[in-house]
């Protein structure tokens, strides 16, 4: 089991959300441009490097194809279960192809899909004990200043 990155750790380091503190506004490079996910992504600077090579392994892998929507990243809200801020509020998580796997139900991605992601630093909310299977952050070894 992981140790996951936490609301805490983010204020800690970066802030309130409100703040919107090392965020950017990344410009997806042409070549890791994926059709259906945006241009650019208004992100946690953090994100820049683990999004660019989990984009460059699902294009090589083809594992692409599977992605059907892109459902965001920065968005300042409380997290689904429960009381503290979510780590979208820090533009430390994405959402992909979220009608099909929605808070609470057994998530439906291929597991190719999930390790693109996975192996290039992020956790999966799939495998939490109650699933987000849309959802994926930030390790919490790549959180640094
Ligand atoms: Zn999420």
């Amino acid at each position: 089991m992981t140790t996951l990155l936490t609301s805490q750790d983010c204020l800690t380091l970066i802030g309130e959300p409100i703040k919107e503190r090392d965020m950017v506004l990344w410009d997806v490079p042409p070549e890791l441009e994926i059709g259906t996910l945006p241009k650019r992504i208004y992100c946690n600077k953090r994100m820049v490097e683990p999004l660019s090579r989990a984009f460059a392994e699902l294009i090589k892998t083809g594992e692409v194809k599977y992605l059907k929507t892109w459902d965001g990243c920065f968005n300042i809200r409380k997290k689904k279960g429960g009381g503290s801020y979510s780590l979208h509020s820090w533009g430390l998580a994405i959402d992909v192809n979220a009608a099909w796997n929605k808070y609470g139900i057994i998530p439906n991605l291929r597991p190719q899909t999930v390790r693109c992601f996975t192996r290039n630093g992020f956790d999966w909310g799939g495998e939490w004990k109650k699933p987000d299977g849309m959802h994926f952050q930030l390790e919490k070894a790549l959180f640094k200043e």
